[in-house]
């Protein structure tokens, strides 16, 4: 078992009073805290070898650029891709699932078709939308149960030769549930649909593995893996990352430059035009480096704990309803209460020190589904306890009483 007091010592911010209460953290869904580790490597960098990449010969100039790849090697193996050239700098998933969809406006053809699932983030909704439109391919939604679980006979039914890509995420953020990517990354590529899998939500609570998977593209987020913001990874297939045309046009991207004709880098630096974000870009390497010190399966034992019994306590609160109930499921918890306005709750609870999420989290569809304006959600890491949640449901009790 994890030393859960210790380990909250790594995290400088989890010590803080927040309106004069200890803090309790329970946003984690929208971004992780960082260790003390992370905010090193960023200082670090600044201090001691701030020089850009992949230009220069002096000796700055190099040890900048061994840190950067050497972090891209430390993800590489983290998600198990075959080559590091595989493993693209972005800043965030959005940016991620951005750089793809724009690629795929130069093969999609009118009448394609690309399937997205019912409990995806606007990140992986609108940018698919948007691809559409400009291609004249067609939208699918895979639908979900009550439960927030995907049906997957219905997905069977939505695939054939006119699937040319298939989206999900590998975890829910509204509603916490594990999608069975497995089983749709197969089903995909029985019909040739190429296949992106977000895993902004993901990559804090397991460890995707991409050739096991299969999957032609997984996209991420460095701040929700205890990693700074302004970071993100895509993971694309060798064959797909040189099919696809650059993103964004500039330096570092090219192999040679003239008006009458350009020819782009070689892989990763293709897609990674202009100076990157390179101090939080070794950071990411330090977060990563951190979860496996913890260990996946150290951070999962916690973490189903507080899901059984955050889950446990607050059903012993009348008229309150969990949203996202699915077999598979990882440490989030959406909820509202009976007659009472979520954003309600949430204000009056970080008046205690509790930081709760309250709204559509970026997944207005699933709302529209169960017909309500949003819900409540806590969000738990490893570095949360038990007694935290003692904590919050005395404090959403409270709240009930005040507002009822
Ligand atoms: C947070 C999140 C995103 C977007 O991530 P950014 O870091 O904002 O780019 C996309 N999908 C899911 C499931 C998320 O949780």
């Amino acid at each position: 078992m994890l030393d859960i007091h210790k380990i909250r010592t790594d995290f400088p911010i989890l010590s803080q009073k927040v309106n004069g209460k200890p803090l309790v953290y329970f946003d984690n869904g929208a971004t992780s805290q960082k260790p003390q580790v992370v905010i090193d490597a960023i200082s670090n960098y600044y201090k001691d070898i701030n020089a850009n990449i992949h230009r220069g010969v002096h000796t700055l100039s190099q040890l900048a650029t061994d840190a950067y790849e050497a972090s891209r090697n430390t993800i590489q193996n983290h998600i198990n891709a075959k080559f590091s050239h595989e493993v693209i700098f972005t800043s965030g998933t959005t940016h991620g699932i951005n750089l793809v969809a724009n690629g795929f406006a130069s093969i999609l053809k009118p009448g394609d078709e690309v399937l997205v699932s019912a409990i995806e983030h606007h990140s992986n909704i609108v940018p698919w939308q948007m691809l559409c439109e400009k291609t004249g391919a067609v939208l699918k939604v895979i639908p979900m149960n009550e439960k927030g679980e995907l049906i997957l006979s219905e997905f069977d039914k939505l695939l054939s030769e006119k699937t040319k890509f298939v989206t999900v995420n590998h975890i829910s953020n509204a509603l916490g549930t594990i999608n069975p990517i497995k089983y749709i990354i197969d089903k995909a590529h029985e019909f040739d649909a190429a296949i992106l899998i977000d895993g902004a939500q993901a990559v804090s609570h397991l460890k995707p593995n991409v050739q096991e998977l299969d999957c032609d593209f997984y996209a991420f987020s460095g701040h929700k893996m205890f990693g700074p913001t302004g970071t993100g990874i895509l993971y694309g297939k060798e064959a797909w990352l040189n099919k696809l045309p650059p993103y964004q046009g500039g330096g570092e991207m090219i192999k040679e430059v003239s008006f009458e004709k350009t020819t782009y880098a070689e892989l990763p630096h293709k897609f990674e035009a202009g100076t990157p974000n390179i101090a939080d870009g070794i950071a990411l390497g330090a977060a990563v480096d951190y979860i496996n010190a913890i260990g996946i399966a150290n951070i999962q034992e916690q973490e189903k704990e507080l899901l059984e019994y955050g889950t446990k306590r607050l059903l012993e609160i009348e008229g309150l309803k969990i949203f996202g109930t699915a077999e598979a499921k990882t440490s989030v918890i959406s909820f509202n209460i009976e007659g009472i306005h979520p954003y309600d709750i949430g204000t009056i609870v970080d008046k205690l020190g509790i930081a709760v999420r309250t709204g559509h989290h970026c997944a207005q569809p699933i709302m529209n589904f169960f017909q309500i304006p949003g819900t409540i959600r806590a969000s738990f890491a490893f570095y949360n306890t038990k007694e935290e949640i003692d904590v919050m449901v005395e404090a959403v009790k409270r709240a009930k009483l005040m507002l009822s």
